[in-house]
C-alpha cells in the first residue's frame, strides 16, 4: 500500500480531500498533516470581523472532512521533510513516511524579524489564530494596523467599520506607501478616502523602524505611536520548511514546474501560496490560484500513482477580486476598472457562501445571499413555467386558447422587455450613483 501525504489544509487540499470522500483512491493510504482543527476562509474574515458572519460561517471543521475522505489525521505541523528517505519530521517530532506528498501550506508574514514585531504584535498567518484575534484587534483601546496591502486595508475598513458602530476608538492604519499602491492611483484615493470618512487615521508613506511594548516609532518621521493591540499585515512570506530541508525554492517558495510537481522530485507537489512555478512570473498571493490549481493537482497526483502523464497548469494574471469596505459594501476590482458598493458586497458575499458552502458540514447560507438566490430561482421558475404553458396552449387550435395564447404571450413580452429596461436603469444607477470609475 502506498501513502499519499497531504500537507496543510489549505484551499486546494480542501478540494482533494472532497474528491476523496467521493471517489477513494485504491490501495493508497492518505495522511493529513494539519495543526489546525478549522481551516478559516480569509476571504471571509473582514465580514466576520465585522459581524456580518459567525465564526463558524466562516471555517471548515478538519474533524468532519477527514472522516468524510476516510483519512487519517496527524494534528501537528511539518518541520522539514527529507525527500531522499521520503520522511516528513513533524513539530512534536513524528516521523511520517511518504511515496507521494503534496503541500498547500500557505505563507507566512514579512517583516517580523524587525526588532520587537515577533514579540509585541500579532500577524494573521497561520490562520488558526482568527478567532482569539478578533476579539483582541474589536476591542483593543488602541489598535494600530501595519500594511497598507490589500489586506491590511480591508481589515482596516471592516475593524473601523465595527468599532464606530460599537463606540471605540477609531484605529489607526501604518502603510510605507500609499495604500494599495500595486492597483491605479484612483483606486488608492478612493480608499484612503473612504478608511478617513469612516474615522481611521491614516499615515501614509512612514515605515516602521522599532516596536516596543506599547510603541511604534516610525521612519522618516521619528514619530512614536502608542498601541495596546498592533496587527501586522505586512504581506507573504515564504514558509521555512523547504528552504530548511534544502528542497529548490524561489525567494523561499517550493520551486515547481507547471504540473505542480517540484523541479527536483517528481513525487513532491505543492499548490497555492507556499509555491513558485519555474519560468512563470510570480503569482499574486490569493486563495483564487490555490482553487484553480485544486484539480490540476488532484489529476496529476492520480496520474502519477497510475504510471500516466502529466497535465500542465497554465495560470491566469487576471481575477477579479473583491474587497469588503463595511456596512455591506464592496470593491470589486478587474482588470483595471473599480466598482464600489452594495451590488458588489452582494456578489462577493454570494460567490464566498457558496465557496465554503461547497466544503461544510451543513450548509450555512445566510440570509442575504438565500434571499437573492430565491428571487433568481423564483424568476427562472417564473419563466420556465410561462414557457412551458405557452408552448402548450400554442399547440391547441382551439380558437379562444389561441386568443388566450396571444394575450399571454404579449403580457409575459412585456414583462420581460420591463425587465432588462429595469436591469440597465439599475446598472446606469450604479454607475453614477455608486461612483464606478474607469480608467
Ligand atoms: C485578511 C486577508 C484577506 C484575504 N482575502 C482574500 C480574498 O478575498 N480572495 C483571495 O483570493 N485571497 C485572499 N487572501 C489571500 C488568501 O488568504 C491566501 O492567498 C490563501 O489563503 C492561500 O491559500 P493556500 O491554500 O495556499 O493556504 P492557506 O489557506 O493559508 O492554508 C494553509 C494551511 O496550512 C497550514 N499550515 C501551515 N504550515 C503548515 C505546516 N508546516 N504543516 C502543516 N500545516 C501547515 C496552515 O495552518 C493553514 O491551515 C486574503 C488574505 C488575508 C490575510
Amino acid at each position: 500500500m502506498k501513502r499519499l501525504l497531504l500537507v496543510g489544509a489549505g484551499h486546494a487540499h480542501v478540494y482533494i480531500m472532497k474528491k476523496l470522500s467521493k471517489h477513494p483512491l485504491t490501495n493508497v493510504e492518505v495522511v493529513l498533516i494539519s495543526p489546525n482543527e478549522n481551516q478559516y476562509y480569509s476571504g471571509m474574515l473582514a465580514g466576520c470581523i465585522e459581524g456580518i458572519y459567525s465564526i463558524d460561517q466562516i471555517r471548515i471543521y478538519i474533524g468532519d472532512t477527514v472522516k468524510k475522505a476516510g483519512i487519517k489525521w496527524v494534528k501537528d505541523m511539518a518541520v522539514s521533510i527529507d525527500p531522499n528517505s521520503q520522511n516528513v519530521v513533524t513539530q512534536e517530532g513524528q516521523t511520517i513516511s511518504y511515496d507521494l506528498i503534496s503541500f498547500d501550506i500557505g505563507s507566512l508574514t514579512s517583516g517580523i524579524d524587525l526588532p520587537g514585531v515577533l514579540e509585541y504584535a500579532d500577524t494573521l498567518k497561520p490562520n488558526f489564530y482568527f478567532p482569539i484575534l478578533i476579539e483582541k484587534v474589536r476591542n483593543a483601546k488602541k489598535l494600530v494596523i501595519v500594511g497598507g496591502g490589500v489586506a491590511g486595508t480591508e481589515l482596516a475598513l471592516s475593524l473601523q467599520t465595527w468599532r464606530t458602530n460599537n463606540g471605540k476608538e477609531p484605529l489607526t492604519l501604518i502603510s510605507s506607501s500609499r495604500l494599495m499602491d500595486k492597483g491605479a492611483s484612483y483606486v488608492s484615493d478612493r480608499i484612503e478616502h473612504l478608511l478617513e470618512k469612516k474615522g481611521a487615521s491614516l499615515l501614509l508613506n512612514q515605515r516602521a523602524n522599532k516596536v516596543t511594548q506599547d510603541k511604534i516609532i516610525l521612519f522618516p518621521s521619528g514619530e512614536e505611536i502608542e498601541f495596546d493591540s498592533l496587527l501586522w499585515v505586512t504581506g507573504p512570506r515564504a514558509p521555512d520548511i523547504f528552504k530548511n530541508s534544502g528542497l529548490a525554492v524561489d525567494n523561499g517558495y517550493l520551486l515547481v514546474k507547471d504540473t505542480l510537481q517540484s523541479v527536483e522530485y517528481p513525487n513532491i507537489f505543492g499548490a497555492g501560496d507556499c509555491i513558485k512555478i519555474s519560468n512563470q512570473p510570480p503569482l499574486s498571493k490569493a486563495g483564487v490560484y490555490p482553487v484553480r490549481q485544486a484539480p490540476y493537482l488532484w489529476k496529476n497526483m492520480k496520474r502519477l500513482l497510475n504510471g500516466n502523464s502529466m497535465r500542465s497548469y497554465q495560470p491566469h494574471f487576471s481575477f477579479l477580486s473583491i474587497l469588503a469596505t463595511g456596512n455591506r459594501e464592496g470593491l470589486m476590482l478587474y482588470l483595471g476598472l473599480a466598482f464600489h458598493g452594495r451590488l458588489m458586497w452582494l456578489i462577493k458575499t454570494f460567490m464566498d457562501r457558496r465557496f465554503i458552502w461547497l466544503y461544510q458540514k451543513a450548509p450555512k447560507v445566510g440570509s442575504e445571499s438565500t434571499k437573492w438566490l430565491k428571487v433568481i430561482g423564483i424568476t427562472l421558475m417564473g419563466l420556465f413555467l410561462w414557457g412551458i404553458t405557452f408552448l402548450f396552449i400554442t399547440s391547441t387550435y382551439h380558437p379562444v386558447m389561441t386568443l388566450f395564447a396571444q394575450l399571454f404571450s404579449s403580457l409575459m413580452n412585456t414583462i420581460l422587455i420591463g425587465m432588462f429596461v429595469l436591469l440597465f436603469i439599475i446598472l446606469f444607477l450604479v454607475i453614477f450613483f455608486e461612483r464606478i470609475r474607469f480608467k
